[in-house]
């Protein structure tokens, strides 16, 4: 502490510059202190900083197997946020002076580089904007923020109750909770279900622009008799909700009666969710893809034979390759890329799809004779038969596909109820369709990635790296990912970003699937990183994510795999 104090007073008033010399691990007597990269001027990005204290102090059964020790470095990450909130001022100076931070979190709860828990000590990785006056070094307001703010942080966030302010009881309903949707999730494989929705889970959000619960107003869910199961996790124990089993389930009901909602809810259902989210029990099989149109995108080779013939110019779609998709090519690509890459069910909203792509009626069967697309209504049950895709379906205008739906869940006023019986009826009163496609459907034939097509000079670097949520930037070109929609948060798009970038730089030796992402889930997110110490701000993304962020790279080049 003496050293730190005494290497601020011989920088202070000096050129910001000098606060180089803050480089390298502080004893601060609670924790080590580490200054692993320090900002060039107040108005760059914050300095890197980590947190190790001497112990671990928790109980140990709060980090005992991987799944918990996840859990408990995400708790602690959150618990670190709202120290910050609640002890730092912020404002010390110009530029970022004073800011204290940690990596964001959203309402998922993810493997983060923002917290390490090991057996002997708990490490938080942080970023600290070092006050100046002007451009020079402010040592006074350094030593409040550095020697006064950080150890209270730490005290607070860190450190367990009584001695310091973690509530180890709320660390165990965290964990207990993550835990127990990790089990849920892995048991829908076994009892025949693609997704789980626990009575009484609150599904609307805050906003538009809040991913928190919707807190006034919100009906909370309530399982159809029909569709009502039983699970036993192994802390809550025994919970009720609707079980959605495999095949083509069709969700409908009026306009603004929570489909969509609903459905968002599943697709983000891959996720654990933290206490209090009101979609802690609400899960989907984890290689769950939500699939929308996205006309615009580029396609680099990708088979989408299966839902579109041939298109016009005699252009073959077994190897489709393009620089401006269709609603109706774009949404098809989306769905053959999620069936490469594994997936057992889709999520689609007709809110967010090509017209085209999900329905023909008879009329434009009658007129249009060289429709090259067979609509998806089409294509659910082969997906399924052959393939073994279900698919979970909002439907809200085209009721042919009640013919293909082998249920129906009904929304009125938010509460589900099963239609299925009643659909059955309609149909019956209606001559049936003839569907467009009777085949059953191959799986789109294997591609090779071209790693030497992405080009990651910038300049005299090589950059590959996130761009907040949306958008990555590999060399000089910027990477939309706008349209995914599982992309819980910028930690993610970093280490996708990453990831891409390695496997460039070592000309795709690995497989950016297999290996490179098993070994990052195994050996952790700091593998990802070429610095000792702060690995920069990630978060474990899905393969999904993954390969849709490639597949979205303007310069990807792909060829028939040998
Ligand atoms: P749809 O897709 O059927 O048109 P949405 O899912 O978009 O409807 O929902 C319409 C509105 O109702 C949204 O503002 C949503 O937040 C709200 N909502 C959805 N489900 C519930 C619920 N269970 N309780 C209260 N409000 C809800
Ligand atoms: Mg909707």
């Amino acid at each position: 502490m003496q050293r730190l104090s005494a290497t601020l007073d011989r920088v202070d008033r000096k050129g910001y510059g000098a606060y180089k010399d803050l480089s390298g691990p502080h004893d601060l007597g609670l924790f080590v202190l580490s200054v692993d990269r320090v900002q060039r001027d107040p108005f760059a990005p914050p300095s890197l900083i980590r947190i190790r204290t001497k112990v671990n102090p928790f109980d140990p059964t709060l980090f005992e197997n991987p799944v918990r020790r996840a859990a408990f470095e995400d708790f602690l990450t959150r618990s670190i946020e709202r120290s910050i909130r609640d002890v730092v001022r912020g404002d010390r100076g110009s530029g970022g002076s004073g800011r204290v931070e940690i990596q964001r979190t959203s309402q998922v709860v993810l493997p983060r580089t923002s917290m390490v828990v090991t057996p002997e000590y708990v490490e938080a990785r942080m970023a600290v904007g070092l006050p100046a006056r002007g451009r020079s070094v402010d040592a006074s307001a350094a030593k409040t923020v550095l020697l006064q703010e950080l150890p209270e942080v730490v005290h607070r966030g860190l450190i367990p109750a009584p001695e310091g302010g973690v509530d180890e009881q709320t660390a165990k309903l965290h964990v207990e909770t993550v835990e127990d949707a990790g089990h849920l999730r892995r048991l829908l494989y076994g009892i025949g279900l693609v997704a789980f929705v626990a009575d009484g889970a609150i599904l609307p959000r805050k906003s538009g622009a809040s991913d928190r619960a919707l807190s006034e107003g919100a009906v909370p869910f309530r399982s159809p008799e029909e569709y009502r199961v039983e699970v036993d996790l192994p802390n809550r124990g025994i919970i009720h909700g609707m079980g959605i089993p495999e095949g083509v389930t069709l969700v409908a009901g009026g306009g603004f009666h929570g489909k969509s909602t609903l459905l968002s809810a599943l697709s983000w259902g891959v996720y654990d969710h933290v206490p209090g989210d009101g979609r802690e029990f609400v899960v989907a099989r984890g290689d769950a893809v939500k699939i929308r149109a996205e006309d615009g995108r580029s396609v680099a080779g990708v088979d989408i034979s299966a839902m579109i013939g041939e298109l016009p110019g005699g252009c073959s779609t077994e190897d489709f390759s393009t620089t401006n998709a269709s609603g109706s090519t774009s949404q098809a690509a989306n769905i053959a890329e999620a069936i490469e890459v594994g997936t057992s069910l889709l999520l689609v909203d007709e809110d967010t799809s090509a017209t085209n792509f999900m329905i023909r009626d008879e009329r434009m069967r009658e007129l249009v004779r060289s429709e090259p697309i067979s609509p998806f209504i089409d294509l659910v049950r082969p997906l399924h038969r052959s393939l073994g895709v279900s698919t979970v379906v909002v439907v809200g205008g085209v009721g042919d596909y009640l013919d293909v739906a082998d249920r129906v869940i009904l929304l009125e006023d938010y509460a589900p109820s099963d239609a299925t019986l009643r659909a059955r009826e309609v149909t019956a009163r209606f001559p049936p369709r003839a569907p467009f496609l009777h085949k059953d459907i191959q799986p789109p034939q294997e591609r090779a990635l071209d790693p030497s097509s992405i080009d990651l000079r910038r300049g005299k670097r090589q950059t590959a790296r996130g761009r907040g949520l949306h958008a990555i930037e590999l060399g000089r070109e910027r990477v939309d990912l706008s349209y995914l929609e599982q992309l819980a948060e910028a930690g993610q798009t970093e280490a996708v970003a990453r990831i891409i970038g390695e496997w460039v730089a070592d000309s795709g030796v690995r497989d950016l699937f297999g290996e490179t992402l098993i070994s990052v889930s195994e050996n952790g997110l700091d593998t990802l990183s070429c610095y000792r110490g702060h690995p920069g701000e990630m978060s474990l993304p899905r393969p999904q994510e993954l390969a849709a962020a490639i597949n979205r790279v303007r310069a990807l080049r792909a060829g028939p795999a040998t």
